[in-house]
């Protein structure tokens, strides 16, 4: 669950608002030189910088703030274009967002986050799209793409030309987690040799490294305003922050040969991304027993993988940063599946139902109860104490519905709805913790 928004907006200005920026403009000239001498100067840079050369040529299409709103956000203009920039299907989208809203412990403002992550994209000042072999660039005013927005859209370009970028940030059977590992290391590549070409340290040093990515992180949060809660606001800048960390630790073992090396097999999961040991064993997930169940007259709409990073990201929207990172690592396999009643004359509104398994690596099962006491402590916060019966804690809630946590052997379950399945509309959802205690025992018995 990561980067909601519909095309790959490759780079925010939000990440020029960061100690990046603010290092690499004093050493600008004031006077800014004119788009063209610009994009020569970005590109030979991109090359030095990246280590790579250029044997064929792309494509720079200048176009307005609103132009780049439109490529970022709008609709794609034909089959092939929406099969080589769509990162993740709209119904994906909307199922991440849904899923979120119900997962953490806020009434959010249901309307205004959807548009949120549109928002953020949609300040992108260069886009990158491999189907099209060309690079959008924003030529106007102060929104105008500076030379480290230039810089890292033209590594897009080399990394297409050199390793196929296309199929890397489609959507296949691997699934969510996997896209998310692959476009993080795509963006990671692209912002290490952005930050080798400031020219700060070659080595990047650690520590400039730590702040510089929890730079983006703040500044984005602060972009986002209050209405835009952290799991999402923090999504949209994910690739950039565990990207660059990631593509760093190949670089500093091996410098950008190793990192070449990495794009036959990138990260296959988040967990793999966070963690590069994991990485060179390629440690993968445990299997997890049992089939989808949901609650009594509901279908499976999706399901999907909860990688590491989407159970960080969820934590981390009402845990202390540290705390989110150390209870999701050891993550051992987390799936959500999101299940629909259509609306009918009984029950009125159609209406959605959430399941959520995360399992810990062996040895490590005891976060599943520490995060469970997490989960209901920050809940309780905002809802008051839960209604407990047989394990499972329950909290009513006015807009979004009922969620109910457990802790069984090795994993936490998390059980939601039925919520609206409308992403627009808060209407109340007048059910109460009764349906989840009969699911969760369900689960709980099942096989
Ligand atoms: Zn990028």
């Amino acid at each position: 669950m990561i980067a909601r928004h519909r095309r790959l907006a490759f780079w925010a200005t939000t990440l020029q608002a960061t100690s990046l920026a603010q290092a690499s403009s004093t050493t600008q000239p004031r006077q800014v030189p004119a788009l063209d001498e610009r994009l020569a100067t970005a590109q030979a840079d991109a090359i030095r910088a990246r280590g790579l050369n250029s044997r064929g040529h792309v494509t720079v299409t200048k176009v307005s703030r609103s132009e780049m709103a439109t490529l970022v956000n709008g609709p794609a203009a034909d089959d092939d274009e929406r099969a080589d920039s769509l990162e993740i299907s709209d119904e994906d989208a909307r199922n991440f967002l849904l899923s979120l809203r119900t997962l953490t412990p806020r009434e959010g403002r249901p309307p205004a986050e959807p548009g949120a992550t549109e928002t953020l994209a949609a300040q992108a000042s260069g886009l990158y799209v491999p189907s099209k072999k060309t690079l959008f660039v924003v030529d106007e005013g102060s929104g105008a793409a500076d030379g480290s927005v230039l810089l890292h859209e033209f590594v897009h370009a080399l990394q297409d030309e050199h390793f196929d970028l296309g199929p890397k940030l489609r959507e296949d059977a691997r699934g969510l987690d996997a896209l998310n590992a692959r476009h993080a290391f795509v963006e990671g590549d692209a912002t290490l040799a952005v930050l080798l070409d400031a020219n700060l340290m070659d080595p990047v040093d650690e520590s400039f490294l730590k702040a510089f990515t929890k730079g983006l992180v703040t500044a984005n949060r602060k972009n986002a305003g209050e209405g835009v809660s952290h799991a999402v606001a923090d999504s949209v800048v994910s690739p950039y922050v565990y990207g660059t960390l990631f593509v760093w630790s190949l670089y500093t073992h091996g410098g950008w040969p190793a990192v070449n090396t990495a794009w036959s097999r990138p990260p296959a999961t988040t967990e793999q991304l966070l963690h590069p040991a994991k990485y060179r064993t390629r440690e993968a997930p445990i299997a997890l027993r049992g089939k989808p169940l949901g609650p009594e007259g509901f279908t499976l709409r999706s399901r999907q993988t909860m990688g590491e990073l989407d159970v960080r990201t969820w934590l981390a929207a009402f845990v202390a940063d540290d705390d989110a990172d150390r209870l999701a690592s050891a993550w051992g396999n987390g799936v959500t599946e999101l299940y629909e009643r259509p609306a009918n004359g009984a029950s009125g509104q159609a209406a959605f139902a959430l399941r959520v398994r995360v399992r810990w690596d062996h040895g490590h099962t005891a976060r599943a109860t520490e995060t469970r006491d997490r989960l209901i402590h920050a809940f309780t916060e905002r809802f008051g104490a839960p209604i407990t019966r047989g394990g499972t804690a329950c909290f009513e809630r006015p807009n979004v519905g009922p969620i109910a946590f457990a802790a069984t052997r090795h994993e936490l379950l998390a059980l939601a709805g039925p919520s609206p399945l409308s992403l627009q509309s808060a209407t109340s959802a007048s059910a109460t913790c009764e349906n989840l205690f009969t699911w969760a025992k369900r689960v709980k018995a099942a096989p």
